[in-house]
């Protein structure tokens, strides 16, 4: 075995000698030899591939237990983990950009006057199912707050109602001072308590929660779990929320397709959720409102058997609220109605063509 002295190696590794005494005792890297007179390290010439990988997942800010965990395995494996690994920082990342945002947009538009008044028109609604016997979600549509949440346990019904419950202060709360924030997380908090409350201890009790706040001329968006919330605009429909499931996750870390999550057998599973157990926070977004948007949020009853083409012909069909939610209602019943199936549609319109409807 060709051997090279510690500086020849750093050399040829383009690594500090100083880097490579770190990695020897963070044992990611230990030298082929050491001399037990001098304390002199050497290195194999094969070891250069796996000291050039080091120092390239060690710049990709990868923690030093995952670098051990993908030097120890082979090629193809060691690609998967890194991809999960990318996966996973651009979802922390996507969190912390979309809090940027709302901060930047809060604080860059607190002074702008609005000529136009601006207001929703909404419509709630909910409905079993063919197949279920009872309706654990709950919808709920006001003049300031829009919301759904699907419960799931022994205890999901009255979870996804604590849990809207928990949000309902907000219609009656003073915006225009700001800390619509502030407000938001309190109220998330306040309902994150109330399912804990309520399920006792059980983990198995939890509800997704996704609700929009309206403030006058934006939406801020709260979601966690596995409901969604989508923007139609100029005929264009967008999803807005992520969903926190762990197909989804599965998704995002290169695992498996969309296309094999229709029959994954762990497709209801959540990643996040209000539950008894530990507290997960909330993804929380501000959308700028305009004259003619409309808004969905709907549980995974609709989303789940409608797919976002069907979703968008309905809601653009109709332009009154109530009618297009009992359609995207029939539409999930008509595909079976597996599941419980709840829709909050909402437009945006100027104030004086409102209060002429
Ligand atoms: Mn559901």
């Amino acid at each position: 075995m060709e051997m090279l002295t510690i500086g020849a190696f750093a050399r040829a590794s383009r690594l500090s000698p100083k880097a490579l005494r770190l990695y020897d005792e963070l044992e990611l890297l230990r030298p082929a030899r050491v001399d037990p007179g001098t304390g002199y390290r050497y290195y194999a010439v094969q070891q250069l591939e796996r000291a050039r990988l080091v120092a390239w997942l060690r710049r990709l800010g990868m923690p030093l237990a995952g670098i051990r965990e993908v030097c120890a395995l082979p090629p193809a494996e060691a690609a998967r983990e890194i991809r999960a690994y990318w996966a996973r920082v651009e979802a922390d990342t996507a969190v912390r950009r979309d809090l940027a945002a709302f901060l930047t947009d809060h604080l860059s538009t607190e002074s702008r006057k609005d000529t136009t008044m601006l207001e929703l028109r909404y419509c709630a609604h909910t409905d079993t199912g063919h197949v279920r016997t009872a309706n654990q979600d709950t919808v709920y549509a006001g003049r300031r707050l829009l919301a759904v949440a699907d419960g799931c346990g022994p205890a999901g019904g009255p979870a996804s109602g604590a849990a809207v419950e928990a949000l309902k202060f907000l219609e009656g709360e003073d915006l225009a001072a700001g800390g619509v924030l502030n407000l938001l997380e309190d109220a998330v908090q306040g309902a994150s308590r109330a399912v804990r409350d309520l399920a006792a201890g059980d983990e198995e009790t939890g509800t997704t929660l996704t609700a929009l706040l309206w403030t006058g001329s934006r939406l801020a968006l709260v979601h966690i779990g596995d409901s969604r919330a989508y923007l139609l605009r100029d005929g264009e429909l967008f999803r807005i929320t992520h969903d926190h499931s762990v197909v989804q996750s599965l998704i995002d870390e290169g695992r498996l397709t969309p296309e094999e999550t229709a029959s994954h057998p762990q497709r209801a599973l959540l990643a996040k959720a209000l539950t008894g157990g530990t507290p997960a926070a909330p993804d929380l977004r501000l959308h700028d409102a305009r004259p003619g948007d409309r808004y969905l949020l709907c549980s995974d009853g609709l989303s789940g058997v409608v797919p976002d083409d069907e979703i968008r012909r309905l809601l653009t069909a109709d332009p009154d609220p109530d009618r297009a939610v009992h359609a995207l209602i029939d539409a999930a019943n008509a595909a079976g109605g597996p599941d419980n199936v709840s829709c909050v549609v909402a437009e945006v319109v100027e104030a004086a063509a409102a209060s002429l409807v």
